[in-house]
């Protein structure tokens, strides 16, 4: 699966493992991870669970926390 993005198969951005979508959302949640962790004391695996539990996380970013997390690529 070169040049596809691990979490969709679409084509993905030239040294990304995410196409647009997916690198975008992880931009962002690594961005709210940021912030999250200032005020809380929380891990990367607790945020991601977090996230992926969230109904108002959006699609993108629910894909990308549930994929890090069941294949532990944190
Ligand atoms: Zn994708």
């Amino acid at each position: 699966m070169q040049d596809r993005c691990t979490l969709c198969g679409r084509r993905r951005k030239g040294g990304s493992k995410y196409c647009l979508y997916h690198q975008r959302a992880y931009e962002n949640l690594k961005r709210a991870f940021e912030r999250w962790r200032q005020a809380l004391d929380i891990s990367w695996v607790e945020f991601l669970k977090e996230v992926a539990g969230n109904p108002e996380t959006g699609e993108w970013a629910r894909e990308v926390a549930e994929r890090l997390t069941e294949r532990g690529l944190l």
